[in-house]
């Protein structure tokens, strides 16, 4: 079934599939596991706007710490957690500990941020999200305009007919919505203009060729006016080095995030940090692009 559920598949011992089968049911089992004892936890990345330096928004990124101590990264489990209900119950807790830290970050006296979480087409899709997203925050005391959920073209075009009444309930309900790695998928021109979205984020593929190769430097420039034209926020991802940051000043991007504003980090950190950490050094005159 994960390889698609209209597919016939052959079984032979020792069959790929068939080991894989048995690798998904040993993860499966160990992430029930991790969800009962507690060892998920977020880490929060700075998104910061070019102009005041300053942080203006988290994303909140998932980690596993196994019983070993290792870390697992996202893209090692979600992928599997998105084969069953699993990712129901993870993106739940996700956005409880969120709405929960972001009540945290208040009680600190810092100031008010919001706060972006990742969405798998399950979670997305699952009928009662609206109302548990409405109930979560109102127990953690949380407007839902400082939620922001970031969806995938993929996830929205999958399944279009069923993503845009949900996209616009929640838009409805107060919460913003951000189509998150922009560029990579394969959403039209056309389905793009009627998204309920407020933002949406340039993937981080296309900054690597920023500044030195020249189609990259086109398509960035290309989705920033794309999206400022459409009246949406512009965040560029994966911002590593000054010349990223130098362009996306130059070309109005005023949102970034990445290794240059700020890793992502413990709650415990960013607090100390006395909810700034992220001070992007400050506009320098620009150097020029071609
Ligand atoms: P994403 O939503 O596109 O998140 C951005 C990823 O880029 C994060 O990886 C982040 O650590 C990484 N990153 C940030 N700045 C830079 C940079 O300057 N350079 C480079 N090379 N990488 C950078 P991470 O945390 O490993 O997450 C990977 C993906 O896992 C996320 O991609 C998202 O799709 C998914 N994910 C993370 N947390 C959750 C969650 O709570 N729920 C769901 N459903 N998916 C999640
Ligand atoms: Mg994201
Ligand atoms: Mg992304
Ligand atoms: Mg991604």
């Amino acid at each position: 079934k994960g390889n698609g559920r209209d597919l016939v598949s052959y079984f032979s011992p020792g069959h790929d599939s068939q080991r894989r089968t048995t690798a998904q049911l040993l993860m499966h089992s160990a992430l029930r596991e991790a969800l009962q004892r507690d060892e998920f936890f977020l880490e929060y990345q700075p998104i910061c706007d070019t102009q005041s330096t300053r942080m203006v928004a988290l994303e909140a990124l998932i980690r596993w710490r196994r019983a070993d101590g290792s870390i697992v990264p996202p893209d090692q489990f979600i992928p599997m957690a998105e084969q069953s209900r699993l990712i129901i119950l993870i993106g739940r807790w996700v956005i409880a500990r969120a709405c929960r830290d972001l009540s945290a970050l208040r009680a600190a006296g810092m100031p008010a941020l919001q706060v972006h979480i990742n969405m798998a087409a399950p979670e997305f899709l699952d009928s009662e999200l609206p109302a548990q997203l409405v109930a979560i925050t109102a127990a953690a005391g949380v407007d839902p305009r400082q939620i922001c959920l970031e969806l995938t073209e993929s996830v929205i075009m999958q399944r279009i007919d069923k993503a845009l009444p949900v996209m616009r309930e929640l838009a409805r309900l107060g919460f913003d919505i951000s189509l998150d790695d922009f560029g990579t998928g394969y959403s039209s021109l056309s389905r793009l203009k009627a998204l309920p979205i407020a933002s949406l984020k340039i993937d981080r593929l296309f900054l690597r060729g920023v500044p030195h190769d020249g189609n990259d430097c086109a398509i960035v420039r290309s989705i920033i006016d794309l999206g400022c034209n459409m009246n949406l926020r512009v965040i560029a991802e994966g911002v590593e080095q000054d010349a990223h940051l130098g362009f996306l000043r130059q070309f109005g991007c005023t949102l970034v995030q990445g290794y240059l504003p700020g890793r992502p980090m413990r709650l415990a950190d960013l607090m100390a940090a006395h909810g700034d950490p992220a001070r992007l050094p400050a506009p320098v005159p620009i150097p020029a692009f071609h």
